[in-house]
């Protein structure tokens, strides 16, 4: 196990932390008390938190004072849940079009330097969220949370393979790092890393891997499923691997259970977006997912706005608490979660069971209904050689069928598999099925969605 650093010479033990390292193990310490606390003393700390961000929004952000004011701004230092549901919700249209108003004119000097966060989205919407330092902090400590839960040994080598700007970490070598990254290595003396570029085939990342041989990989669902189905068919191990680390994507039954299957290990993921960090991590006694309630308030509310009972999926809502650059108060992600019930660990925090995916990832219907594709795609490979898939919604009626295949199909195969998307889609759409050569293309920013609507 590595150990952590002291900032003493002379004293290697128990060690003494200064500075960055000091404020990092500081906060990983209230985690450990704050989540396991009763949930309404959680929801107590959580609500006075963010009565703070809703103040310094309706003093410094001229977007806030026209909508708080409008919406008679609880404000004054105490929200109750009721007051806070009275807000209106913030759209990913309202960030566009509030542009610079939305932005603190007064942010505090203790909160540090703040740096401009442009999301792209895969469906082009793209938003400028501004962050502070504190928000960067923050992000770190959840980032060593993850490793604490999961028991990572961070001596180990650490493999990453993600979407990358050109001519960075190239196939076939990709890079090495000295250690595991800025939150880790403030604290602890860590194993190495290797990152390689997400535009290496999957035959290359394999052989990458081999030669690595990590102890964690972390890459996208997406890639994973790739590789999983790469490594299944060559035979070849990845020695020494402890698990996958997936961000990015939802995570499925079907790939966890092919990850233990094929490497031996299981994934664990996190929930996070760019605007406002960590969201949940998955638990590691029973899968589901804690939401990060020290830095997130989380609502999942149903089509009429009504917070979701447990088991009730319904559209998630979060309100950073502590973004005083740019205030995100009950931000719309347009993700859908399933919410929980108390959880076997032990900790109190919020239980998401399941994170669904994106409202753009639902099928859409001629008389106005929308559902989640059902599993089913999986039986494919029962049917023909397929290596990759993904299926665009057109217009109510007609849906693209992209694959990828080791051979010309039959019309035959693409009769059964077309059975098969009926059969999941839940209705007898016009199927266009369109051949790709290797790889089907991903969005910019990595993400590969098997499902996307994009009826307008
Ligand atoms: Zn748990």
């Amino acid at each position: 196990m590595s150990t952590i650093k002291s900032a003493v010479s002379g004293v290697v033990w128990p060690a003494l932390a200064e500075g960055r390292a000091a404020q990092l193990l500081a906060l990983l310490w209230q985690f450990g008390q704050t989540e396991r606390w009763p949930a309404e003393w959680l929801l107590r700390h959580q609500l006075q938190q963010l009565s703070l961000v809703i103040e310094h929004a309706r003093r410094t952000s001229p977007f806030y004072r026209t909508r708080l004011d409008a919406a008679g701004d609880p404000g004054g230092g105490s929200l109750t849940m009721a007051q806070l549901r009275e807000l209106p919700l913030l759209s990913r249209r309202d960030i566009q079009d509030a542009g610079a108003t939305l932005r603190s004119s007064a942010i505090p000097a203790q909160f540090g330097a703040v740096h401009e966060n442009r999301t792209s989205g895969a469906t082009g919407q793209p938003v400028q969220v501004w962050r502070t330092e504190l928000d960067a902090l923050l992000w770190q400590a959840n980032t060593l949370r993850d490793h604490e839960w999961h028991r990572r040994d961070q001596s180990l080598k650490l493999a990453a393979i993600r979407a990358l700007a050109p001519g960075v970490a190239d196939p076939p070598q990709g890079i090495s790092g000295a250690g595991w990254g800025a939150a880790s290595e403030a604290v602890r003396a860590t194993g190495p890393s290797a990152l390689l570029s997400l535009n290496a085939d999957v035959a290359t990342q394999a052989t990458w891997l081999r030669n690595h041989a990590p102890g964690y990989l972390l890459t996208y669902p997406s890639n994973l499923a790739a590789l999983l189905a790469h490594v299944a068919r060559s035979g070849e191990r990845i020695p020494g691997l402890r698990a996958v680390l997936t961000v990015g994507e939802t995570v499925g039954p079907v790939l966890r259970a092919a990850c233990r299957a094929t490497l031996g290990v299981a994934i664990e993921d996190v929930y996070s977006s760019q605007e406002l960090g960590y969201i949940a991590l998955q638990c590691p006694v029973s899968g589901e997912y804690h939401v990060m309630a020290e830095s997130v308030l989380v609502e999942v509310l149903d089509a009429a706005g009504n917070p979701c009972a447990a088991g009730e999926t319904g559209r998630l809502v979060v309100s950073s608490l502590h973004n005083f650059a740019t205030p995100l108060i009950r931000y719309e992600l347009r993700d859908f979660a399933t919410v929980g019930t108390p959880c076997a660990c032990g900790r109190t925090l919020p239980t998401l069971a399941r994170i669904a995916g994106r409202e753009r990832n639902m099928v859409r219907l001629p008389d106005g209904t929308t559902h989640w594709p059902l599993v089913g795609f999986h039986r494919f490979r029962e049917i023909a050689p397929v290596r990759q898939y993904q299926l665009i919604q057109h217009t109510l009626h007609a849906v693209e069928v992209r694959l990828v295949c080791d051979r010309a199909l039959s019309n035959a195969e693409e009769a059964q598999l077309g059975a098969v998307i009926r059969d999941a889609l839940g209705y007898p759409f016009e199927l266009r099925f369109v051949y790709f050569e290797r790889e089907l293309p991903r969005a910019r920013n990595g993400k590969f969605e098997e499902f996307v609507c994009a009826v307008g």
